[in-house]
């Protein structure tokens, strides 16, 4: 196999479980596989406990371990054995190889250092080699969409709309060039248009880049222009996946049926959720 065929991550048996006191563990995950080649983008959905985001921290090692307990049979990430490294070997993979982005920029961006100081740490950092940052920082502003670049250099978080924060978030993740972007939740906190706006701008990085995204969302409603594949969480487990026309146009698990029922549909006027009926998805979903 050459090098570049190599799976990005290749992920047999990881289980997380959590420490509690006077308990048994609480078990978050419980067992999943994964496989994604270099340049592939996964949706992964699912309700709100279903485990998205202790996976996907578990890649970098970002749980705090106390309390979670990860063990897998392999856990291969960007080329590293993430489960072996030390601390130092860790940090240097953070950012560089793997970068995140999260439903709040508020928690990731500081709010006493200008736009400019955030995106030239990340790139003194990792990227020593970058001459001219300002230059750096102003191209990657501009390919994340934020116009006037180098009156947005001196600008602090606050000065910016939510929108913008999440641009530049995406920005201080990308300008590093990790091989892997991981977005948990990006839109979540945002209103409706400026996640359409968002998601078209991952969609497009990731294809220009040609970098590898793992979309974590419990909207279904959003995936169908980023994502190659997606994978359903329920309960710790990956309960359905496959390519993403095929899920949203012909979900079998009735999870999946269920959670794509909950899509708001433009036009019309159900404004409600629709309300998961357990009972009969425990009776019924078949076990993969
Ligand atoms: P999702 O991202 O799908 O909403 P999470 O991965 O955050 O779900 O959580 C999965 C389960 O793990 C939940 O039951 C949650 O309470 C538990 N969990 C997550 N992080 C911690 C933690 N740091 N300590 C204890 N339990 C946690
Ligand atoms: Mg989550």
């Amino acid at each position: 196999m050459t090098p570049n065929l190599a799976p990005l991550l290749e992920i047999k048996n990881l289980r997380i479980r959590f420490k509690r006191y006077g308990a048994e563990p609480a078990e978050a995950v419980k067992g999943i596989n994964l496989t994604m080649m270099p340049g592939e983008s996964i949706a992964v959905v699912g309700e709100s406990g279903s485990g998205k985001s202790a996976t996907a921290l578990a890649l970098a090692r970002l749980l705090p371990e106390p309390p979670a307990l990860i063990t897998a049979d392999q856990m291969s990430v960007v080329g590293h054995d993430v489960l072996n490294l030390s601390e130092r070997q860790l940090r240097r993979m953070r950012g560089r190889d793997i970068a995140y982005i999260f439903q709040e920029p508020t928690t990731s961006l500081n709010p006493v250092l200008t736009v400019r100081t955030q995106l030239a740490e990340a790139l003194t950092l990792h990227r020593p080699d970058v001459k001219d940052q300002d230059a750096e920082i102003i191209s990657w502003l501009c390919q994340v969409g934020i116009a006037e670049p180098e009156k947005r250099l001196r600008a602090y978080p606050h000065e910016l709309s939510g929108g913008m924060q999440q641009r530049v978030m995406i920005a201080m993740a990308l300008c590093c060039r990790p091989q892997l972007l991981i977005a948990d939740e990006p839109t979540t906190a945002l209103d409706v248009t400026i996640q359409k706006q968002i998601m078209e701008l991952l969609a497009e990085l990731r294809r220009s880049l040609g970098m590898s995204l793992i979309l974590i969302t419990h909207n279904l409603g959003i995936i169908q222009n980023v994502a190659d594949r997606v994978l359903v969480m329920f309960r710790g487990e990956i309960v359905e996946q496959g390519p993403v026309h095929e899920i949203l146009t012909s979900p079998k698990h009735p999870y999946t049926q269920a959670l794509l029922a909950c899509v708001p549909r433009m036009g019309t006027k159900q404004h409600r959720l629709r309300t998961i009926d357990y009972s009969q998805l425990e009776s019924t979903a078949p076990r993969l």
